[in-house]
């Protein structure tokens, strides 16, 4: 099997497909960004369940990722992914940002569907340079051998992000 990749530029409050991936911090309590507006969008219900897991197991660790139900979303589910804060050690922030994207997708391939929308995680408030961030993100999904997954889309909400995208994805 092999998946296809796709670039959208905009909001991932508004993409229709089977999971958006939330770049969430380890509180799982929500945040600023798309954060914000996954919550914002999606209504009180995700917070809950979000609020559960925190009681199950605590904070979510860096580079790892968990499930709740989407709310209002027009997608099914929401992967909370805690991206590394970028702090100059290149080896270790790399490392801990490809986890999010390898966690992220075989927790969608636990939960069977066929299409995962990515931000960019942690090139926002936790300033990961964006250029490698997205040559991470783009080897992470080619290297992922999948069994459900048939498309992968990468949302860009701002500008510089969606021309570096464009550029290493031709
Ligand atoms: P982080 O704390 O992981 O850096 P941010 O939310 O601050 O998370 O930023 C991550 C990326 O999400 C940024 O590139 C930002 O432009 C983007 N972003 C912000 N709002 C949205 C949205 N509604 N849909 C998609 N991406 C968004």
């Amino acid at each position: 099997m092999t998946m296809k990749t796709e670039l959208l530029k905009g909001d991932i409050t508004k993409i229709k497909v089977d999971a958006v991936v939330n770049a969430a911090n380890s509180s799982l309590l929500g945040g600023g960004g798309v954060d914000g507006a996954i919550h914002r969008a999606g209504g009180p219900e995700i917070l809950e369940e979000c609020k559960a897991i925190r009681n199950r197991q605590g904070k979510c660790d860096t580079g790892k990722a968990v499930v709740t139900k989407a709310g209002n979303l027009p997608a099914k589910y929401v992967i909370h992914t805690v991206g590394p804060v970028w702090d100059n050690d290149e080896e270790k922030c790399s490392k801990l940002l490809a986890d999010c994207y390898r966690n992220s997708l075989q927790l969608a391939e636990n939960l069977k569907i066929k299409s995962i929308a990515f931000p960019n995680i942690s090139t926002g408030v936790y300033r990961f340079p964006k250029e490698l961030a997205a040559k991470i993100a783009i080897d992470e999904v080619r290297k992922f051998e999948p069994d459900s997954i048939e498309k992968v889309i990468f949302v860009c909400f701002d500008d510089e992000n969606n021309m570096i995208y464009k550029k290493l994805l031709e």
